[in-house]
């Protein structure tokens, strides 16, 4: 069960994410889903429905995150929580080598594992969206400094 988001509130979150993926940097016109407005922590565990727990996704970084909050870091061999936009940097955890999402930390390897960065698919629409000049969007550039 899912809470209500009132259309000012799904508003604001997309206007302040500048329409992009704040996960995988994607701007919902380039995306053939679009983005959604997500709970970062999930209602199952307790995130309340605000602007300090919701944030903008494409539909394959939200599907793929589904309601966990965490995963297993190989790196460091601990449960770790995902990338949380509202207090993490973007540049702190990830880094972009051409289309590929690199981790820089266990949050960021946690994150990138469980939504799927770098599957195939997800590369070869970065790599179509680079090729016209649309990958990383510049409506990104706040997310990247
Ligand atoms: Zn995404």
């Amino acid at each position: 069960m899912t809470s209500y988001v009132s259309a000012a509130l799904r508003r604001f979150v997309g206007q302040r994410a500048n329409y992009v993926c704040e996960y995988c940097l994607i701007h919902e016109r380039d995306t053939y889903f679009g983005c959604q407005v997500e709970h970062i922590i999930s209602e199952k565990h307790g995130g309340p429905t605000n602007e300090d727990n919701l944030a903008y996704a494409c539909t394959y970084c939200n599907r793929a995150e589904g309601t966990d909050i965490g995963a297993f870091a190989a790196s460091t061999g601990e449960v770790t929580r995902f990338f949380n936009p509202r207090v993490d940097r973007w540049t702190d955890h990830f880094s972009l080598n051409g289309v590929i999402i690199e981790s820089q930390t266990a949050i960021g390897e946690a994150t990138a594992k469980i939504l799927r960065f770098n599957d195939d698919d997800r590369l070869f629409e970065r790599q179509t969206l680079e090729s016209v000049g649309r990958y990383p969007p510049g409506e990104a550039i706040e997310l990247l400094n």
